[in-house]
C-alpha cells in the first residue's frame, strides 16, 4: 500500500527535523521526505493541522498472554497500542507459564504476526521469576527476545543480578530491572499522609531508593548497562541523575500515571489509581517533571497493566497495574508539552526515539529508508476519557473521565493503516 501524507507538521528529532510537508510511505518504508509530493498513492491523507511524528515504542507492557486472556491477549493489546499510537512494544515476561523458554517467545512471536503493533517479546532473567536460576540467555536472544527482566518483581540477590547483567552483555542484550526491596514493600500504596488517614499498608520510597542504589553499584562494578524501569520517587531519580553524570551506563523510564497524579488520588479508594510502584507524593511528581525537563529520564513507557472489573473491584485487596497506551501520548502532551514544559520534539525523544536506541530498534524516526511507523496526531484535539470506548479487553485507566489534551487521529505500522479515526 502506497499513503501520501500531505502538509503536515513533521516532527522528527532523529534528522533535527520540524517542517511542513508530506511523507509518502511505500513498501512498509518511509520513501519520501518533503515539499510538494506528488504520486498517485492509494491513499492520501490531508494531514492539514495535524502533526506526523514517528510511532510510539513502549518499552513496557504486560499483555497478559499467554495464561490471563481474560484480561487481554496479543492482538486485543495490539488493537489499544494502535489507538493510542504504540507501533512497537516490548511484551513484558510474567506471563501464565513465564515467558523464560524458546516455546512460549516462538508462541508470542507466531500470535503477534497479525498484531496492530509489533511486539517484542522481553523473556525473563531467572526461570519462573523465582531469582534463582538464569535462564538460557542465548537461546532466548537468538529466538527474538530483546532484553531480559523479572519484572513484577526485583531479582533479591545482588550475585544473581551480577551474573545476568555479564550473561545479558556476552550476548547484546540488556536487562530492565524492576527496583524493588521486599524488605520494605508489600503496602497497597505509598507510605504518607494519604495513607495514615486512609490506615492501609503502605511502602515508602525507600524500598524503591535502597533497590535503584543496588543496581547503580552492580551496574558501575562491571561496567554493564542497565535499564531501570517505573521509577516514581524522588531520590531515585536524584541517585540516577548522579549516576548519568559519573558515567554508569544506566538508563530510565518513567509513566504517565506518575507525572500526572500523587498519592491524594486514594483517597477515591479506587483499585483503578493503584499500581507497584505506587502514586507518590507531589514532591517526588515534581522532581520527575525536573528529571524529564533534565534529561535524567531518558522514557517514558505505560506499564500497560490490564486487569479486568471483578479483579479490581475490591480497594485493598486487588492487583496492582493500570493500562495505559490508548492514553500515554494525550496524557504525557497534556502534562509537559501543553503545559509548556517541554518541546513536542522532547516527547517525541522520550517516547520513540530513545526507548527505540535503548532497546537498539531500528523505529522512533521517520528517516527515508526507515520502517513506516508513524503517528498523525492532533494537537489541537480535547477528548474525555471514557472507559467504555477504549479499546482492549480492560480499561482500568487512572485517567478515566480526565479531559486530556491531544489525540491520535490515525496510525500506520508496517506501512498499513492500523488505526484511522479519519474516514
Ligand atoms: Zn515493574
Amino acid at each position: 500500500m502506497t499513503i501520501l501524507i500531505k502538509n503536515a507538521k513533521i516532527v522528527d528529532p532523529a534528522n533535527k527535523l520540524k517542517i511542513y510537508g508530506d511523507i509518502l510511505i511505500a513498501n512498509g518504508v518511509i520513501e519520501k521526505v518533503g515539499a510538494d509530493i506528488v504520486c498517485d498513492a492509494d491513499r492520501v491523507i490531508n494531514a492539514d493541522g495535524m502533526t506526523a511524528m514517528p510511532g510510539l515504542v513502549d518499552m513496557h507492557v504486560h499483555l497478559r498472554d499467554p495464561g490471563q486472556e481474560y484480561k487481554e491477549d496479543i492482538i486485543t493489546g495490539c488493537e489499544a497500542a494502535a489507538c493510542g499510537g504504540v507501533t512497537c512494544l516490548a511484551a513484558m515476561p510474567n506471563t501464565s507459564p513465564t515467558s523464560d523458554n524458546v516455546e512460549i517467545i516462538q508462541y508470542i512471536l507466531n500470535k503477534a504476526q497479525s498484531a496492530n503493533s509489533r511486539v517484542y517479546p522481553v523473556a525473563a532473567i531467572t526461570k519462573g521469576l523465582k531469582g534463582e536460576e538464569l535462564t538460557d540467555f542465548a537461546e532466548l536472544k537468538k529466538t527474538g527476545v530483546i532484553a531480559f527482566t523479572d519484572d513484577g518483581r526485583p531479582v533479591e540477590s545482588a550475585s544473581v543480578m551480577r551474573n545476568a547483567l555479564f550473561l545479558a552483555q556476552k550476548v547484546g542484550s540488556l536487562i530492565l530491572s524492576h527496583s524493588e526491596d521486599l524488605t520494605l514493600a508489600g503496602g497497597i500504596m505509598n507510605e504518607g499522609v494519604v495513607s495514615q488517614n486512609l490506615v492501609v499498608k503502605a511502602t515508602p520510597n525507600a524500598a524503591e531508593d535502597v533497590a535503584v542504589a543496588r543496581e547503580i553499584a552492580l551496574s558501575a562494578s562491571t561496567s554493564c548497562p542497565m535499564h531501570i524501569c517505573h521509577v516514581s520517587s524522588k531520590n531515585a531519580l536524584k541517585l540516577i541523575r548522579t549516576a548519568k553524570n559519573d558515567g554508569v551506563q544506566v538508563t530510565c523510564e518513567t509513566g504517565p500515571h506518575y507525572f500526572t497524579f500523587t498519592d491524594e488520588q486514594l483517597y477515591k479508594r479506587d483499585a483503578d489509581f493503584r499500581m507497584n510502584p505506587p502514586l507518590r507524593a507531589e514532591e517526588d511528581r515534581q522532581e520527575l517533571l525536573k528529571a524529564i525537563a533534565d534529561g535524567t529520564i531518558d522514557a517514558i513507557a505505560t506499564d500497560h497493566a490490564p486487569h479486568s472489573p471483578e479483579d479490581k473491584a475490591d480497594f485493598e485487596k486487588a492487583p496492582n497495574g493500570v493500562v495505559g497506551m490508548q492514553t500515554s501520548l494525550s496524557a504525557s502532551y497534556t502534562a509537559l508539552v501543553k503545559s509548556n514544559l517541554i518541546s513536542m520534539d522532547r516527547l517525541v525523544e522520550l517516547m520513540c526515539l530513545n526507548p527505540a536506541k535503548i532497546l537498539k530498534l531500528p523505529y522512533g524516526t521517520l528517516s527515508v529508508g526507515a520502517p513506516a511507523d508513524m503517528v498523525l496526531f492532533d494537537e489541537n484535539a480535547e477528548w474525555v476519557v471514557r472507559t467504555e470506548e477504549l479499546a482492549g479487553k480492560s480499561h482500568n485507566t487512572p485517567f478515566k473521565n480526565m479531559k486530556l489534551y491531544g489525540k491520535v487521529v490515525a496510525t500506520v505500522c508496517r506501512g498499513e493503516i492500523v488505526f484511522d479515526s479519519l474516514k
